[in-house]
């Protein structure tokens, strides 16, 4: 069957023996983990220009939250394996950043449909030392009722570890373009609930192997729901006025979401589910939803969310300094955390 690459079987005391022999590219920083973003987007233009802007919001937005947190970026266009072109495309890309960066301690993947939109909120990485991967899932959902929408793979964590390299391996060999991925769909849709019938896609085949071979992999998965790693657009994006009026920044869940998806919209072409007039002004909404607390550390805000104009919000002063720490994002998640 299809595989990633060599196999590699002993990259935990590998990478161990590295790291100790790099003291000056340590995985932890400061008692936190080193962690690597990853998104990226097809290496063509879109289909439909607009899409293009909006990709440029999508990583504009990406940039400002990591910049503000100490998290690395990287932005990928390129097919590294042209089998696994399209939504596949970051497993072979998360496996090579793994193998490049053993400082990294964990890689970060996210859609490019997904926006930052608290960006206040810390992940609790605490909580996750002794799990391998984090995504966004509800149990009964998984487990019940084999919910083909159980898990989502717009943002999710992995370890790089050895036992991640071979979920990869395991997740991979249906992703193949072409009869492969044909056939796999069939079986993905007769087994998964509520999934229509399309070619093999990566959310699919996960929640497939997670159900089949449960005892092996679920010890080091965490499904967590306790905040929007991963949150659907539709229900979110009505109700930002709500959110500002009620609520603040650094909660993530849906009092103000961490990461507001867009499933469904293919504003960069190719067929969507919804209009996609309504895709981009719910874009714009939730750009800006998040543009507005970037902004405000700079003493601006944008008129409205449909608004790509700006306004001041503090009058400019002659002793900056002062008043430097209260607008200070960082320190606003110390202080609500
Ligand atoms: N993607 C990519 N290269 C491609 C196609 C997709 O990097 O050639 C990424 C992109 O970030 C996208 C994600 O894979 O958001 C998921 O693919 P797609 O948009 O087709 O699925 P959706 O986001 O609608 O679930
Ligand atoms: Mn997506």
């Amino acid at each position: 069957t299809y595989a990633l690459g060599p196999k590699i079987l002993n990259w935990d005391t590998e990478r161990t023996s590295w790291l100790d022999k790099n003291r000056e590219y340590p995985n932890f920083v400061k008692g936190k983990p080193r962690i690597l973003l990853l998104t990226g987007s097809p290496p063509k233009p879109c289909d439909n220009p607009i899409g293009d802007h909006y990709l440029l919001k999508s990583i504009k937005n990406k940039i400002d939250y990591c910049r503000l947190h100490g998290i690395e970026i990287v932005y990928n266009m390129a097919h590294l394996d042209m089998e696994l072109a399209g939504y596949w495309a970051k497993l072979p890309m998360i496996r090579r950043l793994m193998l490049s960066h053993p400082e990294v301690e964990w890689i970060w993947w996210m859609d490019s449909d997904a926006f930052f939109t608290d960006m206040v909120f810390e992940l609790p990485m605490s909580k996750y030392k002794d799990y391998n991967m984090v995504i966004h899932g509800y149990p009964d959902l998984l487990f019940e009722q084999n919910s083909w929408i159980a898990i989502n793979t717009g943002s999710f964590l992995f370890r790089n570890c050895q036992w991640s390299l071979d979920l990869l391996d395991a997740w991979a060999p249906m992703g193949p373009k072409g009869p492969i991925r044909e056939e796999a769909g069939k079986i993905l849709t007769a087994n998964l609930k509520g999934r229509p019938a399309f070619e093999a896609d990566d959310q699919s085949a996960l929640i497939y192997l997670l159900l089949s071979k449960k005892d092996k992999w679920m010890e080091k998965v965490f499904l967590e729901n306790s905040f929007y790693l991963h949150g659907y657009w539709a229900g979110l994006v009505d109700r930002y006025e709500e959110m500002m009026e009620k609520y603040h920044p650094g909660l993530g869940d849906e009092r103000w979401p961490f990461v507001t998806h867009f499933v469904g919209c293919k504003p960069c072409g190719s067929y969507g589910d919804y209009p996609v007039e309504r895709c981009l002004s719910s874009m714009e909404r939730a750009f800006n939803f998040a543009d507005n607390q970037v902004l405000k550390l700079y003493g601006f805000r944008h008129r409205g969310l449909l608004s790509p104009k700006i306004k001041r919000i503090r009058n400019e002063t002659i002793t900056p300094l002062e008043f430097v720490d209260q607008f200070d994002i960082r320190r606003q998640h110390e202080g609500t955390v």
